[in-house]
């Protein structure tokens, strides 16, 4: 080691990401966290930077703006992620948290943590997983310095995370186009807290009602007004205002939309959480829940006579939050009323995939497709496939918000449905991935824009690359272990004050 940097602020990086689906049957064990599926695998030491380098990840974000400055020598510890599911097996939790604390341990003298968490784990035994990793860092013997987080959107705050974490840096945009951005914001707030040696006071505020996700989307309505509210505190000296618009399938007692606020004196952050706390109350009304059936929507979609395409968001089958991407409700709407132009995409059926390939590109093969995940009143849809494109799975992200990574599909097919008039390319994959990006299709061939309707089991993150090339966009309540419509979901940890929009 030179002299050079001796003299640095040495800061250990770390991330353990997972939203969980409290309805979902599915577990996240720890092959799921080893494993690259819309993320990359499990990565430790040197390569957590190189893995992520040049990604929309908020451990990129932080790494990029740190090496911008030439104070902090970056020791990485691991990261990983899985894609979003039912809870984090004890097991998976246990074995990561206990690696990334001894491996902080091993680390020497540090000056500071970042940590790179989602802020929905729940576990088989923790219902607030983030809350109980920052705790354990905590009462590690002999630290005091100090943890920086960014959190998800989605986050479902405790009062845990805020009184662990320093400070909790929240993404502001959904879709995730600002995930880079909010690992810088949370490097900033760290250097700050390191150079100055001043820790900023916190207020943290949860509002008494839930807003489902489709309601949620940043580019419209109460949302956009929210976090420009929120911005407008930045250049603040000393202030930032975060809001957490919560994940609604995390049965939880902290739930919902929360708010969490930063400044130099507790009037000061109390002040702003308060101010922030009443506008999200007095916009409560304004959320716009409606979802249409799937009838309603395919019926609007083949009557469009423009030539861009309708895009029928299927936002409860989103696995992305969970969902299992195989449900067939709305895809089988299209097939029985003859829709022409569709793409389809992602179905999550590794054995229609293999068979696929078993017989190869112009093959026609008898497939159970989808449904088969135990959903109520879903279904796999029994037909003849004839099979019209296949690929290893390796995708490269196009779009704003993953451009710049790598999607790991599994093997994957393009099916077409025969015995119907239905003219519907079906894009089958062995890895669950939400479908967000046009690359999703346009690496099988398949062009988007020449699509009539294009059906995308992804519940708001599609809009940042679809919507530019959509006519319309269209949400639907079909059959899915991600529930949207909040009032008829069997919750029983929420707070007793809460409400469901
Ligand atoms: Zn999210």
């Amino acid at each position: 080691m030179n002299s050079a940097t001796e003299e640095k602020i040495r800061v250990a990086i770390a991330g353990f990401q997972h939203e969980t689906n409290s309805f979902a049957p599915s577990r996240a064990g720890l092959s799921e966290f080893e494993m690259a599926d819309s993320w990359p695998g499990m990565m430790r030491g040197r390569s957590v930077i190189k893995g992520t380098r040049g990604m929309n990840l908020p451990i990129a974000g932080f790494v990029e703006a740190a090496e911008t400055e030439s104070i902090v020598e970056l020791v990485p510890i691991l990261w990983c992620s899985a894609e979003p599911s039912g809870p984090v097996t004890e097991e998976a939790f246990e074995r990561i948290s206990a690696e990334i604390l001894e491996r902080i341990c091993e680390s020497g003298p540090l000056d500071g943590l970042y940590l790179d968490l989602h802020g929905a784990m729940i576990t088989e035994s923790q219902i607030d997983g983030e809350g109980e990793l920052l705790s354990r860092l905590r009462q590690l013997k002999g630290v005091s310095w100090p943890m920086v987080a960014s959190l998800d959107l989605h986050a479902n705050v405790s009062p845990g995370m805020v009184r662990h974490a320093d400070c909790l840096c929240i993404y502001r945009t959904y879709p995730h186009i600002d995930m880079s951005l909010s690992g810088a914001r949370a490097y900033r707030a760290l250097a700050d807290i390191l150079i100055t040696g001043q820790r900023p006071a916190k207020a943290f505020r949860q509002a008494p009602f839930l807003v489902p996700l489709h309601a949620q989307h940043t580019g419209s309505g109460p949302a956009r007004a929210l976090y420009d509210k929120v911005r407008s505190f930045d250049g603040v000296s000393g202030t930032h205002a975060e809001l957490a618009m919560g994940f609604t399938a995390g049965d939880t007692p902290d739930t919902g939309v929360s708010v969490v606020v930063y400044a130099d004196s507790s009037a000061r952050a109390n002040g702003i959480a308060d101010e922030i706390l009443a506008e999200l109350r007095s916009s409560e009304s304004d959320f716009c829940t409606r979802l249409l059936s799937a009838a309603e929507a395919v019926e609007i979609a083949m009557s469009n006579a423009a030539k861009r395409p309708t895009v029928i968001a299927d936002v409860q089958d989103n696995p992305g939050a969970g969902g299992s991407s195989d449900t067939t409700g709305l895809l089988r709407e299209l097939i029985e009323r003859g829709a022409k132009g569709v793409l389809s995409g992602l179905i999550f059926d590794p054995a229609a995939a293999a068979g696929a390939h078993s017989v190869g590109v112009g093959s026609v093969l008898m497939i159970s497709l989808g449904g088969h995940s135990g959903v109520v009143d879903d279904n796999p849809i029994e037909s003849r496939f004839r099979v019209v494109g296949l690929g290893n799975g390796k995708c490269a992200y196009t779009g704003e918000m993953y451009g710049g990574g790598l999607a790991t599909l599994g093997p994957t097919a393009v099916l077409s449905p025969m015995d119907t008039c239905a003219e519907i390319k079906i894009v089958v994959t062995s890895v669950r991935n939400q479908c967000l990006d046009l690359a999703h299709f346009t690496h099988l061939g398949l062009d988007p824009n020449a699509a009539k309707i294009i059906h995308v089991k992804s519940t708001a993150h599609f809009r940042a690359d679809f919507e530019p090339i959509a006519e319309k966009v269209l949400l639907v309540s079909s059959p899915g272990h991600f529930p949207c419509v909040l009032k008829d979901v069997a919750y029983t940890n929420l707070r007793q004050d809460i409400s469901r929009l």
